[in-house]
């Protein structure tokens, strides 16, 4: 992948190094290489996640358990290796195009950078569905994380340009709140493009599938 530094509202971003806090992961964008393993890694209940990325997280979840919400870790880091055993189950399972829409390929996910919790509720009710934005830990974070540096990384009718379908669940650290406010920011505004993707805010080229 050739170096590029993408520039979005006057700051330039290092979008492409696998250790960049705003690198954007994609079936377009591999992580180089594709065996990346972030450090250090710290534990979050029975989860991993990247250290400054794991700081952050735990300053959301104090501050949703201080307005009665109980943020519980589903899903943090996922190894080279993890991510090509759970990718290669739900191939056998399902074939490839569909393991494609539902997991990314080893060395695509976003879990391999440490920077990206699945995240759910204490009782587990709606635990990586679509009516997880309705339960009190999707409300939570579609209001809050951005002001903890996290983005709802997949948001809703995003697919054509993330590769993924709505994922509410799924947050990703961006290294500040003022970026993630800002990618946030994009989903609210009527009458024009959203822009709440990483791909539109640093101007990529949709990601819907595999290249070739
Ligand atoms: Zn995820």
């Amino acid at each position: 992948m050739a170096p590029s530094a993408a520039v979005a509202t006057g700051t330039a971003y290092d979008i492409d190094s696998a250790s960049s806090l705003t690198v954007v992961v994609n079936k377009h964008r591999p992580l180089d290489p594709q065996t990346y393993v972030p450090k250090p890694l710290s534990r979050i209940q029975a989860e991993r996640m990247r250290s400054d990325a794991a700081e952050a997280y735990k300053k959301m979840v104090r501050a949703a358990k201080a307005d009665g919400v109980n943020i519980v870790a589903v899903s943090g880091y996922r190894s080279y290796d993890t991510q090509a055993s759970l990718y290669d189950s739900y191939v056998q399972q399902y074939g490839q195009e569909t393991a494609d829409t539902i997991a990314a390929r080893p060395g695509h996910s976003e879990h391999q950078t440490g920077l990206a919790m699945d995240v759910g509720n204490s009782s587990g009710v709606c635990a990586l569905q679509d009516c997880f934005e309705e339960t009190p830990v999707g409300k939570w974070v579609a209001a809050n994380a951005p002001a903890y540096g996290f983005i709802i990384r997949y948001p809703k009718g995003e697919q054509g340009v993330t590769g993924y379908t709505y994922e509410p669940w799924h947050l990703r650290y961006v290294g500040s709140d003022v970026l993630a406010e800002q990618i946030h920011a994009g989903a609210k505004a009527t009458g024009e493009p959203d822009v709440d993707t990483m791909e539109e805010f640093f101007g990529l080229e949709p990601a819907p599938d595999y290249l070739p």
